[in-house]
C-alpha cells in the first residue's frame, strides 16, 4: 500500500463569525490520481485548497501531504513545505512580467538553491516537453492565454512536486486555450503525476480527472470515480 500523497481527516475551518466553511472533511488522494474539487461558489473549495497548500491552517484536524504534518508547519516551514511538496497553476496564471518565460520558470529551482547549470538544463527540458520552447526568451506578456498556462505548469513542475494543484486554470482561457490545459495535465496524469484540480468548469473536470469530489457547504456531498485509473499508480 503506497502512502497517500494527500491525506485530510475531519477537517474543519471557520471563518470570524460565520458557519464553518469546512466541516469535519476526510480526504485520501493517492499517488495517481487526478482529482477534480467541484461545486457551487462559497461551498469551501478555495478554504480546502488552501489547507492542502500550508496557506491556511484548520481549526481540527490534520492534513498531512507526501509524510508532511501541513497543518503543524509554521511559516518557514510551510514556505519549504511548498517550494519542494506542490506546485501551484492559478487563475490569472501569476507569472511575472519582467522575467522572460525561461527565468519565471527557472525561479522556483533557483529559490530552492539548485545551481543555475542544472536548472537551466530542467528549464529547457519542461520547455520541450510542454512544447513552449520557442518562447523561452519572450516575456509573459507577449503569449495568448493558453501560453501562459503552459508557462506557469511548466514553472509548478520544476521542483519534481508530487502534487500539482491547480485552482480554476482554464478560468481565464476560451474554450480551445482550456481544451488544451485540459490535455496537458491529462498527459502529466498519465506520467504518473498527482494532480488536484478546483474548477467550475465541468468539461475540464471531466477530461482530465478521474475522481470528482463534489463539496457543499463546507462537506464532501459526493465523491465519485469518474474513469478507470491504472493499476500501477494507484493502490
Ligand atoms: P469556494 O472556493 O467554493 O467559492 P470558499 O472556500 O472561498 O468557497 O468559501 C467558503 C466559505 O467561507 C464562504 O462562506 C466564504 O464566504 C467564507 N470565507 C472564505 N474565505 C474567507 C475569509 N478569508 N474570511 C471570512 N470568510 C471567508
Amino acid at each position: 500500500m503506497t502512502l497517500p500523497v494527500i491525506e485530510l481527516r475531519e477537517v474543519s475551518r471557520r471563518y470570524d463569525g460565520g458557519p464553518p466553511a469546512l466541516h469535519e472533511v476526510s480526504l485520501t488522494v493517492r499517488p495517481g490520481e487526478a482529482v477534480a474539487i467541484v461545486g457551487p461558489s462559497g461551498s469551501g473549495k478555495s478554504t480546502l485548497l488552501h489547507l492542502i497548500a500550508g496557506l491556511d491552517r484548520p481549526d481540527t484536524g490534520t492534513v498531512t501531504v507526501d509524510g508532511v504534518r501541513v497543518d503543524r508547519l509554521g511559516e518557514s516551514g510551510s514556505a519549504l513545505y511548498r517550494r519542494s511538496k506542490i506546485g501551484m497553476v492559478f487563475q490569472f496564471f501569476n507569472l511575472l512580467d519582467d522575467l522572460t518565460v525561461a527565468d519565471n520558470v527557472a525561479l522556483p529551482a533557483r529559490l530552492a538553491g539548485m545551481g543555475r547549470g542544472e536548472a537551466d538544463r530542467r528549464t529547457v527540458e519542461l520547455l520541450e516537453t510542454l512544447g513552449i520552447d520557442r518562447h523561452a526568451r519572450s516575456y509573459p506578456g507577449r503569449l495568448s492565454g493558453g501560453e501562459r498556462q503552459r508557462v506557469a505548469v511548466a514553472r509548478a513542475l520544476m521542483n519534481r512536486p508530487p502534487l500539482l494543484l491547480a485552482d480554476e486554470p482554464t478560468g481565464a482561457l476560451d474554450t480551445a486555450a482550456g481544451q488544451d490545459v485540459g490535455k496537458l495535465l491529462t498527459e502529466l496524469n498519465a506520467e504518473g503525476q498527482t494532480i488536484v484540480v478546483v474548477t467550475h468548469d465541468l468539461a475540464l473536470a471531466r477530461s482530465c480527472t478521474n475522481r470528482a469530489v463534489r463539496i457543499a457547504d463546507g462537506r464532501i456531498a459526493e465523491d465519485a470515480r469518474t474513469h478507470a485509473v491504472a493499476p500501477e499508480t494507484v493502490r
